[in-house]
Order: C-alpha cells, then structure tokens, then sequence
C-alpha cells in the first residue's frame, strides 16, 4: 500500500505543514486500529500547523495536568484500596482504576511534536516557549 503521503494538521485537520507528531504508542495504536480493524486509515502525515500552534500549546497543556491529575487520584485511591482492604481483589480493582483513568484521559489525548522530544523538552512546562523551526517555516513561505 503506497501513496503520497500527506501531512495534515491534528489541530484544523487541513492538509498543511507544520512540526511533525511525535508517532508515540497512542498513535501507533490508533493506526493500527484504522488499519486493521475499521480499515479506513488515512496514512497522513500528523502535524501541527503555524497558525494552530498556539492553540495546540494551550490544549497539550490542560492534557498533560489532566494526565496528572487523573494519574494523581488514582494512585491515591489504589494505595487507600490496598492498604485499606489488602487483598487480590484489591490490587485488581486498583489496576482497574487505574486503567479506567488512563483510558479517561485518552478521549482527550493531546500528542508531542517531534520537535519537543529531539530538544528534550519535556512537554506541558515547556510547550508555550516558541519553538526555532518557525523562524524556518516563515521564511519560506
Ligand atoms: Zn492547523
């Protein structure tokens, strides 16, 4: 299966360019479902575009403190369960928590642009600083 592949905004979902996605397991499976599963996928080329960027900031922001929380909440229900209740089924109902929460915090999944990962930065903290590719992408417009 080969065809041109185009890159497309995650933000707008226009065909534009702009800082690549970071191709992590959520996207790789997201893929694979498409793929295999419901067999639409659409094989682009994730990026966030220049005019979205900022916008893209602001919602990779509130996605990693929601990650943060969620993952905050349920460690500490997890650890009250266990210590609580010590048992197996437990520790199984606070895995399941904590699965629950994960895949909660997916429905708003906000993905890292490649750009952040090669500086490493880590992303959320560090988002809104402007990353130098965009003195590039303007100048050849
Ligand atoms: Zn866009």
């Amino acid at each position: 299966m080969k065809g041109k592949k185009v890159s497309m905004c995650i933000v707008c979902g226009k065909p534009k360019k702009g800082i690549a996605v970071h191709e992590d397991h959520v996207i790789f499976a997201i893929r694979w479902f498409k793929t295999n599963i419901t067999k639409n996928a659409s094989n682009n080329e994730l990026v966030v575009c220049k005019e979205c960027y900022p916008k893209y900031a602001k919602e990779r922001r509130r996605y990693t403190s929601r990650l943060s929380l969620y993952i905050g909440i349920g460690l500490i229900f997890a650890i009250l369960l266990i210590i609580s209740t010590p048992s197996v089924g437990s520790v199984l109902a606070a895995i399941g928590v904590l699965v629950f929460l994960y895949a909660l915090s997916l429905l708003s999944y906000i993905p890292r642009l490649e750009l952040e990962i090669q500086h490493g930065i880590d992303t959320g903290a560090s988002v809104s600083t402007k990353p130098q590719k965009w003195g590039k992408l303007q100048n050849n417009k």
